[in-house]
C-alpha cells in the first residue's frame, strides 16, 4: 500500500532516545486517513511521540469493510525506497504486481514481503471479482544501513509456521517466536505474528526483554497486560519484558510487533525512507523523471504522482544512547 496522504510531512524516526527501556502500557490511537476514494485505514505508526517499534516503522489497520459493490483496494503503482513492506490480510485478496515482474494474489495469512531495498515500485489492488470483504493491515519494516540497497525482490509464504497453546494460534509473520523461524527474509532482529485467540483464552506469550514491543488489535475484545485494547488501536509496552500476559473476552485477532530498538535515525516521507533530506529529495526527482524504480507493467491506469516536499529541510538528529 501507499501512503497517499497529500499532506505527506516528513518525520524522524529511530534512535534509542525514543525508546522505553523498561516495561510501559501506552495506548496509542489511530489517526483516520483517505486512501483513494474507498478506503479508509486507520494508521498507528508513525504516532505521536511514538514513531518506532524496533525496526517497524509504519503500520495502517483497515476494515473489514464491505466492498461487494465496490472497488476495493485500488493503489495505482508507486515507488519505494529503504523499507520492506509486509501485507497481511484476515479477509479478502490484494493483487501485488511490482516492477521486478511480480504479480501475485496475496490471501488471508499468507506473508506478501516486497523488500525494496534501493528501489522499487508496485501497484495493489482488489481483484476482480473480489471477496465481500476486505479486512487487513499493511505495515513497514525499515531497512538498516548495511542492506537498505539490496536489490529488490517480492517473496509470497503461505504456509507459514505456528506456535499453539490453550485458547491461542500464533501465526510467525517475521522473524521468530518460541522457536518458530518464519521463512520471510529480516534484515535486523525483529519479529511479527499473528494471534488469534479464542474467547476466554488466558495466555503468556514468551518474549525477548532486548526487544521493543507493540500489540495491534485487529478484532474482538482482548487484554493485553491488562489492558483493553480495542480493534484499531495499539499498545505501546518498551523493553524489559520476558512474557506477555494476554485475555481474551471474545475471539479476538492481534498481532505482536517488535524487535531490537532501530539505533539508526532515519528520514521518513512519503513512501521513502532514508538517511537525509537530500536522499528523499533525489528519490522524489528520480519517481518523477520515471528513473531507477523500474515500471509496474499491466496495471490498468495512471500511476502516482509524488506529493510536493515541504520547503523546509529535514535533518535526522545524531544518534542517542
Ligand atoms: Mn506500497
Amino acid at each position: 500500500m501507499s501512503n497517499l496522504d497529500r499532506q505527506a510531512t516528513p518525520a524522524v524516526c529511530g534512535g534509542r532516545g525514543f525508546v522505553v527501556a523498561e516495561p510501559v502500557r501506552e495506548l496509542l490511537s489511530p489517526r483516520r486517513v483517505q486512501l483513494g476514494e474507498s478506503t479508509e485505514v486507520r494508521r498507528l505508526l508513525p504516532n505521536l511521540g511514538r514513531r518506532m517499534v524496533g525496526a517497524w516503522a509504519f503500520v495502517d489497520h483497515y476494515g473489514p469493510d464491505d466492498i461487494a459493490d465496490e472497488p476495493g483496494m485500488q493503489v495505482p503503482p508507486h515507488p519505494h525506497m529503504g523499507l520492506q513492506t509486509v501485507s497481511w490480510l484476515h479477509e479478502g485478496e490484494v493483487l501485488h504486481r511490482d516492477s521486478t515482474g511480480s504479480l501475485r494474489t496475496v490471501r488471508p495469512r499468507e506473508l506478501g514481503l516486497m523488500t525494496s531495498g534501493r528501489a522499487i515500485s508496485h501497484s495493489e489492488e482488489s481483484p476482480r471479482p473480489h471477496a465481500r470483504l476486505l479486512h487487513g493491515a499493511q505495515l513497514w519494516v525499515a531497512l538498516p544501513g548495511a542492506h537498505r540497497h539490496v536489490e529488490p525482490h517480492f517473496q509470497h509464504h503461505a504456509g507459514l509456521p505456528r506456535v499453539t497453546a490453550p485458547g491461542l494460534t500464533a501465526t510467525v509473520i517475521l522473524g521468530e517466536l518460541d522457536g518458530a523461524l518464519s521463512p520471510g527474509t529480516t534484515y535486523s532482529p525483529l519479529v511479527g505474528a499473528d494471534l488469534a485467540l479464542t474467547r476466554g483464552a488466558e495466555t503468556n506469550l514468551p518474549l525477548d526483554p532486548d526487544f521493543e514491543y507493540a500489540v495491534l488489535s485487529m478484532s474482538g475484545e482482548a487484554h493485553v497486560d491488562g489492558v483493553p485494547v480495542l480493534p484499531g488501536s495499539m499498545l505501546y509496552l518498551g523493553c524489559g519484558r520476558t512474557s506477555l500476559p494476554l485475555r481474551a473476552e471474545s475471539d479476538a485477532g492481534l498481532m505482536l510487533l517488535g524487535g531490537e530498538p532501530f539505533e539508526e535515525e532515519i528520514v521518513m516521507w512519503w513512501n521513502f525512507v532514508g538517511r537525509s533530506h537530500e536522499e528523499i529529495e533525489r528519490a522524489r526527482a528520480d519517481w518523477t523523471t520515471g528513473t531507477r524504480f523500474g515500471e509496474v507493467k499491466g496495471y490498468d491506469g495512471a500511476r502516482l504522482p509524488a506529493p510536493e516536499l515541504p520547503p523546509v529541510a529535514l535533518k535526522p538528529r545524531g544518534r542517542v544512547r
